[in-house]
Parts: structure tokens; sequence; C-alpha cells
């Protein structure tokens, strides 16, 4: 096992005492010891945090943007050993580990040209004598949480727009996946960074990291990727402080192929999307809805698109009962396995990519987030009934729409209660588009200016002349 990996506080690498072991999915074995910072780290790293926020948020745009650029620069450099770190302990293939790493870079890349683009705004004043501006301020100190399926950018999302509006960062990475999240952190440390401007606070105890940020004074806002369970723990405890807070949170996305649609390439592109990442993605579809006239032509192509996917591990052991519970109850309720279903031999969390065929709404795949490589198929006949039905779910994250009839296009994509919707493809996470969803699957944007608007405040200024 390598040496003990340590927080970064301030200007130090911090050795926390006590430690814990990050593990291999794909094989289970130990990979490396991690600093396990309590509370009191927390609050250090907020003292960092607050200590550099004059600097930081003084600093002329142009000299930020640097910053972040060299950053960005570092990134890449290291792109193919931050990758392999990331495989090693999340479990995605390297070359998405890879495209990860090289996202995360542009993120930053996006954000740091967005420093110059702050504007504020001047207001026609309320009498002649009187001028109003509103000025673009960051909102402060700011406590980063993230999840371990997409351990660099969830970290790159955050930190982007953040450093952008001026804002001095806490960031706290998922325990399963804290080593590629402390090389990131070096790779800034690398950039020039001044100290405190990002601390890295690794731990095993997150309630504990939650409860220290979420009750200091000096936090000004908790930006949050996570489960729907834990975002509604942070937004109880912001009340304490009235803290700002974004919560991108779980998702149930629906996918609609309409009659008039091609169903090969539909079911290309849903391969593309299910099985990334395992299927472990907050945008993942999880009830795929398939007019029955495409049904067979959809769900062979299918098929094969699965059987020829490549697919990590799964997180833990924890995840996989979860996939195959799912998969058990939908076969007891009546759905076929057309591929997959049955976890292999051996070392490691892996799971096959599955096809469920003959799927109904009572299932469990269809009423919670699976999380795994599980893709049910629904077939439906009513063209109006269906948007009902995707719409039936308490989340709100993302939709997918197969169909070539415009009207259709615009009244389906009007209608879809969700965050995001793509019509016949395209990418739901580029840095200039903001990324979120509403109802349980959360609030705030990530990417566009509208993410960077996310961390700052605009000050009213009203000046009378007298
Ligand atoms: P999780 O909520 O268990 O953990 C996410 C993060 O929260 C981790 O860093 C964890 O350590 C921390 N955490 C856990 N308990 C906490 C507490 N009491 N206080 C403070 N922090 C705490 O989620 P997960 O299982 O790691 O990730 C999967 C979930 O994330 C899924 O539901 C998925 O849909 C969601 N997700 C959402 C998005 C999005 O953008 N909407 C993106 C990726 C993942």
């Amino acid at each position: 096992m390598a040496d003990t990996r340590r927080a970064l506080i301030g200007a130090a690498w911090l050795e926390a005492g006590e430690t814990f072991t990050v593990h291999a999915p794909a094989t289970g074995e130990p990979l490396a010891r991690v600093a396990d910072c309590g509370p009191e780290l927390a609050t250090q790293a907020v003292d960092a945090a607050a200590a550099a926020l004059p600097g930081w948020r003084a600093m002329a745009a142009h000299e930020r943007a640097d910053l972040m650029r060299a950053a960005a620069r570092e990134l890449t450099a290291r792109a193919d050993t931050i990758a392999a770190t990331m495989t090693a302990e999340q479990g995605k293939p390297l070359a998405e580990a890879r495209g990860e790493v090289l996202s995360g870079a542009d993120h930053l890349l996006w954000a740091a040209e967005e420093t110059r683009r702050l504007y504020g705004e001047t207001v026609p004043g309320a009498h002649a004598d009187n001028r109003i501006w509103l000025l673009p301020e960051p909102v402060g100190v700011v406590a980063g949480i993230t999840p371990w399926n997409f351990p660099v950018s969830m970290i790159t999302r955050k930190l982007g727009p953040a450093l952008a509006a001026g804002c001095t960062v806490v960031l706290k990475p998922a325990e399963q996946t804290p080593l590629s999240a402390i090389e990131v952190a070096e790779a800034f440390v690398a950039a020039g960074l001044p100290p405190g401007v990002f601390n890295l606070v690794t731990t095993s105890r997150p309630a504990g990291f939650g409860q220290a940020v979420m009750t200091d004074p000096r936090v000004r806002k908790v930006s949050f990727t996570g489960s729907t369970e834990v975002g509604r723990e942070l937004i109880r405890q912001s009340a304490h402080d009235v803290k700002r807070l974004s919560v991108e949170l779980g998702g149930h996305a629906p996918v609609l192929v309409f009659p008039d649609a091609d169903p090969v390439a539909a079911a290309r592109a849903v391969a593309r999307s299910k099985f990334l990442n395992a299927g472990q993605a907050c945008t993942s579809p999880n009830r795929i809805f398939v007019h029955s006239s495409l049904a067979a032509a959809f769900t062979a192509e299918l098929v094969r698109q699965a059987e020829a996917a490549e697919l990590g591990p799964l997180i833990d052991e924890p995840a996989v009962a979860k996939v195959s519970r799912h998969v058990e109850d939908a076969v007891a309720r009546g759905a076929t396995v057309l591929t997959g279903g049955r976890r292999p031999e051996g070392a490691g969390t892996f799971y096959p990519a599955t096809v469920l065929g003959g799927v109904s709404e009572d299932m469990l795949v269809c009423r919670e987030e699976t999380f795994g490589p599980v893709a049910p198929v629904l077939e439906f006949d009513d063209c109006d009934q269906v948007v009902e039905r995707a719409n039936a779910t308490p989340y709100g994250l993302t939709a997918y729409v197969w169909t070539n009839d415009l009207s259709r296009t615009v009244r389906v994509a009007e209608e879809l209660q969700f965050g995001m919707v793509t019509v016949n493809g395209g990418p739901l996470a580029p840095p200039q588009a903001p990324f979120g969803g509403i109802k349980s699957s959360g609030y705030g944007r990530e990417g566009g200016h509208h993410g960077v608007a996310d961390y700052l405040e605009y000050k009213y200024l009203s000046v009378g002349l007298g």
C-alpha cells in the first residue's frame, strides 16, 4: 500500500493522526491510507479559506483567470496519472476516466474566461440626483461536498465557478474516491494557487464535516452533489444561519422513443448514456419508454450494444446488492432478462450490462434510482399519456426524447418536468450550459453563466448626488 495521503489545509499538507483505507472495487484490495480529518480540521480549513478570501476576491480578474488556466494545464498534463488513480479507486474504464479529467480541465478554462465577464448593472435612479448600481460580489467562503461517481469533474464543476466568482473553497471528496481529489489539489498547488484558496479535507466521517461547515457562520454557501437523502439533511441544516445552498441530487431519467424516431440510432445513444460509468450517473436513463411499433427493433439493438459494452466494477458491495435486488424484483413481477442479469463469479464488484423487457411501473427499477447498468424497457401506445407517465416521479433532472416531429418536440419538451431535456441526443454537461434539476433532484445550476451567478451576490448600491 502507498504512503498515507494527506489533506491540504492552507499551505500545508497535513497528517490527521487517524487514517482510513481506500479500496479498489475491481479487486477489493487496499490502495492507500488517507488522512481521516475530524470536524476540528474542517474548521481549520475554513480558517484558511477565510484568511485567503480578501486577497483572492481583490485579485484582478485576469490574474485569477491566469491561475485557473495554469491549473487546467496542470490537470491536462497529469491526465494519464489522475485517470489511472480514478480507475483504481472508482472502477470506471481508463478512457472514461481520462475523458473526465480533460472535461474537468475544460470546465476550469471556461470558468476562467468568465472572470472577465462578471458584469454589474446600472439601473435608472429613483430621481434625478440618484444613481443605482448592482455590484457582483463573491458570496464568500464556500464548502463543496462531492460524490464518488465522477470524482474529478464534480470537483472542477464546483471549483471553476466558485474561484471565478472570487470565492475560496473547502472541499470534501467522497470517502470512496479521495485519491484522485488529492491529485487535483496537487495540480492546483503546482499551478501556484495562493494557499487557502482551495482546501481539501478528506474524511470517512462525512456527517462531522457537514456539521462543522453548516454551523460555521463564515461559510456562506454550500454546494452539494449526492443523494437526495443527504441533500434534505443539508437543506435542514442550512436554516441554522440561512446559508446559500446548491443541491444536485438524484435522478430517474425517462427516455421517450416516439413512433417517428429512428429506433437503432435511439438504442445506440441510450446504451451510451445508460452504460456510461456502469450506470452510476444521476443522468442515467432509468425508464425507457418505447412506442410498441419500434419495440422489437429498438430492443434488439439495445441488447447488441449491451453485449458489446465495456463496464468497470460498481463502486462497492451494497451497490451490487441494490442492482441485484432491483433485477430480481423486476423478474418476480413479470419482467424478462434479455441480456445480463447475473453477477459473474470471481473477485470485484462487477455486474454485467443488463436489458429488461416487459417492465411495468410497479417494479423497483421504475420507482428507485438503480444506480447500475440495468436498462428497463417499457412499451407504450398512447403518445399523450406517455409524457404523464414520464413525469410521474419525484425526481426532475434529465429526460431524453427521440422524435423527428417538430411540433411534438416542442410540445413534449415543454410538458416534461425536468431541468434538462435532450432531443435526439446531445451532451448534457458542456461547460457553457447550466446543468441541474428541479423537484427532488435539487436546485442550483452548474455550468454556464448561471453556474457562476450561483456564487455571486449582487450588492445594491444607491448614491445620492446631493
Ligand atoms: P451520498 O449522498 O451518500 O454522498 C455524497 C457526498 O455526501 C459524499 O461526499 C459523502 O461523504 C457526503 N455525505 C454523506 N453524508 C453526509 C452528511 N450527513 N453530511 C455531509 N456530507 C455527507 O451520495 P453517493 O451515494 O456518494 O452518490 C450517489 C448519489 O449522488 C446518487 O443519488 C446520484 O444521483 C447523486 N448524484 C447527483 C448528481 C447531480 O448532479 N444531480 C451528480 C452525481 C451524483
